[in-house]
């Protein structure tokens, strides 16, 4: 013992050297008796160990305190005792206590997991090796003690730093440090990462209508659902309020990420069960995928963010992939901001009015009033991008309040048989003072009240039911009456139909639109929305009618009202009121026959790849399945080629028509939805690839295929002829 003690403070000596010439110096007897003292207050534990890594000598209290007798450490190998291959100095970077042992070099402060503990104990031990006067290694000293109780506050307290306390999900701090981390190590093995931002729709009204505690438990619940769609494929984080974000490794397939975000969408907008209340939110979701869409994590996570703005102005309650027309986007939306404010007081906006027919006499019944915003740069701008702006800016109450009452003065022009409806943002259907607002607003035009239909879409559903249901009646006895747009889209909870007093059910576009395609539901599902509307008796319209086959499937399917572009788009209110003076009340269909399967209609510059050759071609449709191009001369059929469609997206081809500068081309592999109404690519060329070509890594743009693919030193197969738009 007596050699061990004078052996430390021997060694405590060497480490305080430059302290000794200030110190008084003590003898070998003193320091071995206070160090005694040390040990014997338990202020400090001692072990030693010989030449073999054998444990020679532990302090009682260390023994002590992990519960075990000196016969049962004594004699045995460190590596029995303490863990010798995972250690930690805060800092992470020590080598292991295992590599010290071997190398004979200095332990410093070192945090050690002790193995015979009963329960979790970590000591931190500090030894000098001892040396015989040959220089020979005969074994160590040192102390320790133990930290379990500070180092589990440490580490409470990193987690603290790094994990949301209320859902258990990592923080802001920790998803960036992962991004950051994930890309750079990726990047070196030119591998794919994908960033989803998701976003909840309509949180915040659950929050101000059922509480603050409502709205925790609603997002322990939300992470709880996050956590079963991803289970261990990827870090999710809740980056504050209602955002979400969740890092994906190694996915690059656009389908697949499709189909991963609609699932989101779907689980999270079921109904939650909240202390008693139903509660129902939306989500919507941003995807942003490395290094397509960014090479750095900022990079990547502004794609992402912008991703998600795009998903929230169409519609929400969806997904979208980030490509670089979206950055011109937020340009185009800065520019609302800007000019929407004063776009009330400029009489910058018009209301229009769309005919809502009969289904038997074709006669007007009813006229949806739609918004326009002419736009003094700009010109006529859609309500589908303002409206959205407008609910953010808080300013949609102000401008529905206008609207109706707009609404109220051009009704009473017209014939009294007709009834107007308007649309009601959920935003303004939420304030306080909204049905006084409509009562004020109607009764000042003298208008009957039964003229006046309110659109309302299924998200006022979101949040506090009861609250919903509590407006609808105060409506119904103001004795306007209400419609429910948009039906099938929302939040697919059926059960508010049978409480909520409709008049009218708007069935959406969505279901109409190819109806009469071969492989849809969309008739079959037309007709139980018809008849279940009838059991409630509600009445039904019809939206969105485009062509004559679809106006003979939804008549036959019993619709009562119908509305669309095959009747009319909207009109100015003078232009009405001049056919009504004529008494020209029915609207004729006039419309193409067919429906024609999602082409869309495009007029753009795409590459068209043969062989070693690019060209330019014009593309002037595509669907998921093929496309019509324009621009080179008499391509054989079956000729196979790649179609270059811009932001690295690439679809093998085979040419199945051809009529002089036109071909008809039909994908090998079918394009996907990019979730906002347009179509992608599952695959791009990667990034990875284009730099293997000698360019810098980098997100993809338009031309990044363009830049490694037109050399046109080769013989070309075809000619390449000008077109024109017509
Ligand atoms: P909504 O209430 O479902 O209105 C119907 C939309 O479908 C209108 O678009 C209309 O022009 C369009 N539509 C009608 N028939 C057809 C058709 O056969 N084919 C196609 N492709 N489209 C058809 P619009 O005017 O662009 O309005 C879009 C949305 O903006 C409206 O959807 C409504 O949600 C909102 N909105 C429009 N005006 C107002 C308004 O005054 N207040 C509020 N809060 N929202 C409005
Ligand atoms: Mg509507
Ligand atoms: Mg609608």
């Amino acid at each position: 013992m007596s050699g061990l003690l004078s052996k430390i403070s021997a060694s405590t000596r060497g480490a305080h050297r430059s302290e000794r010439r200030n110190t008084h110096r003590l003898d070998a007897d003193r320091r071995a008796k206070l160090l005694a003292g040390l040990e014997k207050a338990d202020l400090e534990w001692f072990w030693e160990s010989d030449e073999q890594g054998r444990i020679t000598y532990l302090s009682d209290h260390a023994l002590g305190a992990i519960g075990l007798d000196a016969s049962e450490v004594i004699g045995s190998e460190i590596a029995t005792l303490l863990d010798t291959r995972e250690s930690d100095d805060a800092g992470g970077a020590a080598r292991s206590l295992k590599f010290r042992l071997a190398s004979h070099s200095p332990i410093s402060r070192l945090n050690v997991k002790v193995l015979k503990a009963s329960c979790e104990t970590w000591w931190e031990i500090s030894a000098s090796p001892s040396l015989g006067s040959n220089g020979k290694f005969l074994g160590y000293h040192g102390t320790a003690r133990d930290i379990t109780e500070s180092l589990e506050k440490s580490r409470a307290s990193e987690r603290l730093a790094q994990y949301d306390s209320l859902t258990g999900l990592a923080n802001r701090l920790r998803m960036s440090h992962q991004i950051e981390q994930t890309l750079a190590v990726f990047r070196q093995s030119k591998r794919s990462c994908a960033v989803l931002l998701l976003d909840l729709d309509q949180f915040k009204k659950v929050n101000d209508t059922l509480g603050h505690p409502a709205g925790d438990e609603l997002l322990k619940q939300v992470a709880e659902r996050i956590k079963k769609i991803f289970s261990h494929r990827g870090e999710i984080g809740r980056l504050g309020g209602d955002e979400f974000q969740i890092i994906l490794p190694d996915i690059e397939d656009r389908g697949e990420l499709a189909d991963l975000s609609k699932r989101v969408v779907q689980m999270l907008s079921q109904p939650y069960s909240i202390e008693g209340s139903r509660a129902i939110i939306g989500c919507s979701v941003g995807i942003a995928i490395a290094p397509y869409d960014g090479v750095e994590a900022s990079e990547l996570i502004k794609a992402a963010d912008l991703a998600l703005y795009a998903a929230k102005d169409s519609g929400r309650g969806t997904y979208r992939f980030y490509s670089s027309e979206l950055s011109n986007r937020a340009t185009f939306r800065q520019e609302l901001e800007d000019g929407l404010q004063d776009a009330l007081a400029n009489d910058q906006f018009v209301v229009e009015y769309q005919p809502i027919v009969d289904s038997g006499t074709h006669k007007v019944a009813c006229l949806e009033a739609l918004l326009r915003w002419d736009h003094p740069e700009r010109g006529r701008i859609s309500p589908a991008d303002f409206i959205p702006v407008a609910e953010e800016l808080g300013i949609i109450t102000e401008i529905g309040e206008w609207i109706l009452m707009e609404v109220c003065n051009h009704l009473a022009k017209c014939p009294p048989e007709i009834r107007a409806a308007v649309n009601v943002s959920p935003i303004q259907f939420a304030s306080a003072d909204f049905v006084q607002s409509v009562q004020k607003t109607i009764s000042k035009a003298q208008i009957d009240p039964s003229r006046i239909e309110l659109e309302i879409t299924e998200s006022v559903f979101v949040g506090d039911l009861e609250h919903a249901l509590d407006v609808f009646q105060r409506l119904k006895k103001l004795k306007v009456r209400l419609a429910l747009d948009d039906f099938g889209t929302g939040y697919s909870s059926l059960s508010y139909l049978r409480d909520a007093p409709f008049d009218k059910l708007k069935i959406d576009q969505s279901f109409v639109r190819g109806c009469t395609a071969p492989d849809t539901n969309n008739g079959a599902l037309v007709a139980a929305i018809v008849s279940m509307a009838k059991a409630l008796g509600m009445e039904t319209v019809a939206e969105g009618m485009e062509t004559k086959d679809e106006l003979e499937v939804i008549k036959c399917h019993g619709a009562d009202y119908l509305q669309g572009f095959i009747f009319s788009s909207a009109m100015r209110i003078d232009e009405l009121l001049e056919r009504f003076e004529r008494k020209e009340l029915e609207f004729e269909p006039l419309g193409p026959e067919r429906f024609r399967s999602e082409r869309r209609t495009e007029f753009r510059k795409v590459g068209l790849i043969h062989g070693d050759s690019r060209y330019n071609v014009f593309l002037r449709n595509i669907s998921k399945t093929g496309a019509r191009v324009e621009g080179l001369l008499d391509v054989p059929v079956g000729t196979d080629v790649v179609l270059d469609l811009g932001g690295g997206q690439l679809a093998v081809a085979s040419v199945r028509r051809s009529d002089g500068f036109r071909q008809g081309i039909e994908f090998e592999t079918p394009l996907i939805s990019d979730g906002g109404g347009g179509l992608c690519t599952r695959h791009r060329v990667s990034p990875y690839q284009i730099e293997a070509a000698g360019r810098p890594l980098g997100a993809l743009d338009n031309d990044s295929v363009a830049a490694v693919t037109s050399v046109r030193s080769a013989p070309r197969a075809f000619m390449e002829v000008e077109i024109g738009k017509n």
